[in-house]
């Protein structure tokens, strides 16, 4: 079996669910996961926002917008009235769910009851559709067998147990769609597994079935070696290793959600991206082969603050460095990037949930300085570590830039440098132009 992501864009019109359709019809059992409609989930989220600041009539209005967008979707995905009737009353569901929520105070709970409507829409629409083609499929909710742990982790070992209890249901069939995104947690709650999730979803679903491959289809040929919301001339790789495409993913490539990678290297599943607008282009293959390249790309994940700690403690002793990752652990917060000297360590996070408590307990080991609004600029390569000159091109491309730290052989396919957010766009380009000038490339 294969396991087959699409995403917001990829059925975020009535043609796009066609061109879905006809990519997955070829007669191999596949599980196909669904984004929400492009849009929908950051609408759904708005409104919730408005709820949660009391906001009714602003809440009314994003709903009605809604409703006017979906009954346009239906009549144009939908030729048959029987099906349109159908349609309309999965979408009634949602906005019943919704509405009810009006007059209630709303949590983190029941914003994630909201933003799951995304996605029990679009898949049950898609399976409509499917079945105005003549297409036979199943539908498995996803709320059925997906499942996190009390730390929001996916628990692969229930993900598995259950999944494979619903698809004993159905030993003859072929097609089987899903909500990607979407979940229950220990409480038994409708959760997610954040936003992009849905190639988590892929990924978590591809690792229980023991997947033969999993294909995230998106809006772009593959990954590229560089942004492309910011960058002109990126081009799309044909083959990353997954630690690569893991760095990449973790510092801010978009394409692939942040921690989608690990289920499938833990299977060497592999996981090829494809675009849904070009199906005969090759992609990105992501497998245990590396790129080869010396410089694979470049990613940058803003919204970082960064934190030093300078204390005349540190000189000579052991044990300080112990005693501050324990204050992060102790409030759940990742560390990315570290940086030492004799008497003070610099480190970054990007959630900053708790950091005045964090700030509060470090200052008991010496002065604590906060500079939020930090990017890392994340560059990936293979064996990047064992190259020489590379560093040279890099420090040369921002030699105007203020750099606040550099981290480089912490691994052997990554060099990250933190720097304000404003220079993230001009470092991303001027990278670009040092790293991937056709001269340079393949030296
Ligand atoms: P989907 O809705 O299909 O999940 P996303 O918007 O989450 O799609 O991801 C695809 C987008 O990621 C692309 O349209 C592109 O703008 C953006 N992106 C950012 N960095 C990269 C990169 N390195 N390679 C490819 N796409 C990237
Ligand atoms: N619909 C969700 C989002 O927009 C999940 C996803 O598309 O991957 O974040
Ligand atoms: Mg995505």
């Amino acid at each position: 079996m294969q396991v087959l992501k699409f995403g917001g864009t990829s059925v975020g019109t009535p043609g796009r669910m066609r061109q879905v359709s006809q990519i997955i019809d070829d007669g191999q059992g596949k599980i196909v996961v669904l984004s929400a409609v492009s849009g929908t989930t950051n609408q759904l989220l708005a409104l919730s926002t408005e709820l949660r600041n009391n906001n009714l009539s602003g809440a009314e209005n994003l709903l009605e917008n809604l409703k006017v967008e979906y009954q346009t979707f239906i009549r144009e995905l939908l030729k048959d009235e029987g099906l349109r009737q159908k349609a309309l009353a999965i979408v009634n569901r949602s906005w019943t769910v919704i509405s009810n929520l009006f007059h209630t105070p709303v949590f983190d709970v029941e914003e994630k009851t909201i933003l799951a409507q995304g996605e029990l829409m679009s898949t049950q629409l898609f399976q409509l559709f499917l079945s105005q083609q003549g297409i036979p499929s199943i539908l498995l909710p996803a709320l059925d067998f997906m499942r996190i742990d009390e730390f929001g982790e996916p628990s692969l070992s229930l993900i598995r147990e259950q999944l494979s209890l619903l698809l004993d249901l159905y030993p003859t069939d072929t097609y089987f769609i899903t909500q990607g995104y979407i979940c229950k947690n220990v409480f038994n709650q409708v959760d997610n597994l954040k936003r992009g999730g849905s190639d988590y979803s892929a990924t978590l679903i591809g690792a229980a079935i023991q997947a033969e491959e999993i294909q995230i289809w998106t809006d772009i040929d593959g990954l590229h070696n560089n942004d492309p919301r910011v960058v002109t001339n990126t081009f799309p790789i044909r083959k990353v290793s997954y630690r690569e495409a893991a760095e990449l993913a973790y510092f801010g490539a978009k394409i692939l959600h942040p921690t989608c990678v690990i289920p499938a290297e833990q299977n060497k599943t592999p996981i090829r991206l494809k675009n849904t607008f070009r199906p005969t282009a090759p992609g990105t293959l992501i497998s245990s082969e590396s790129s080869g390249r010396r410089i694979t790309a470049i990613a940058a994940k803003n919204g970082i603050t960064a934190i030093r700690i300078r204390s005349g403690r540190m000189l000579n002793a052991y044990g300080f460095l112990r005693k501050v990752f324990e204050v992060f652990e102790s409030y759940a917060t990742p560390i990315d990037m570290i940086t030492t000297s004799e008497v003070s360590v610099s480190l970054t996070i990007d959630d900053s949930t708790h950091l005045p408590n964090i700030i509060r307990e470090l200052e008991d080991f010496g002065e604590v300085n906060i500079d939020p609004g930090h990017t890392i600029i994340c560059i990936v390569g293979d064996e990047l570590n064992a190259q020489s000159g590379h560093t040279k091109s890099i420090f040369a491309a921002l030699e105007n830039i203020p750099l606040r730290m550099v981290s480089y052989g912490g691994s052997r396919n990554n060099i990250s440098i933190l720097l304000e957010e404003e220079h993230k766009e001009n470092a991303l380009r001027l990278l670009h132009q040092h790293l991937f000038s056709p001269v340079k490339e393949y030296v």
